[in-house]
């Protein structure tokens, strides 16, 4: 028996096939919704659409951005000699925050995982060894996650450039296992990021 109305149960679904949003919660967000005055609905359904079209890849480093380059690589103030390369914008944000690290960065949008069937050339490494051959970078900290995913991107990437003759190093292992680099407070990762060695 259907309980709720067409719409509401698409809604449901549509949200439902979001991350982390369980059946449960799909229902209640739907129901807010629902609630919630017109003005603030589209609002929200105007703010997803214009995000969609008009966010795309930063020319250089991959990360998202409104314009051709993003403000990181547009500023002068960066040193240009260092590319620390992490696997998603949530990562670079991360760093960004600790205020510390003054280079700039790679997104790679994933890492290798045989497993699920990323490959290489499903994350951004063209672009990262297209970089390496055309700006002044004398080291590339490799900072993807302490997972099993990210260990393997690391160390296919410390294979790729290592013949470049260009320095990689790898973050610290002061990242816990497996935990995803936007939950990790500040300090640690500026520990990761000093205590990094040489691959
Ligand atoms: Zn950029």
């Amino acid at each position: 028996m259907d309980y709720y109305s067409n719409h509401i149960k698409t809604l449901i679904d549509e949200l439902g096939r979001l991350p982390g949003v369980g059946a449960k919660s799909a229902a209640r967000l739907a129901f807010h919704i629902i609630n919630m005055p017109k003005e603030s609905v589209d609002r929200l359904s105007d703010s997803i659409k214009a995000a969609k079209a008009n966010v795309h890849y930063c020319k250089k480093c991959c990360t998202l951005t409104d314009d051709e380059y993003c403000p990181i690589c547009k500023s002068a103030g960066r040193d240009q000699s260092t590319i620390m390369v992490v696997e998603n914008p949530r990562d670079l944000a991360a760093y960004e925050k600790t205020g510390e690290y003054k280079g700039l960065y790679h997104v790679l949008h994933g890492a290798i995982s045989p497993a699920l069937g990323i490959g290489p050339s499903d994350i951004r490494l063209k672009e990262l060894m297209q970089r390496l051959g055309t700006e002044p970078v004398s080291e590339v900290i490799v900072a993807t996650n302490s997972s099993l995913e990210g260990e393997t991107t690391a160390m296919y990437i410390s294979k790729l450039i290592k013949p470049t003759g260009i320095k990689v190093s790898r973050i610290a292992s002061g990242v816990p296992v497996g935990g995803d680099l936007e939950y990790i407070d500040e300090i640690t990762l500026l520990r990761a990021l000093e205590g990094r060695v040489e691959l």
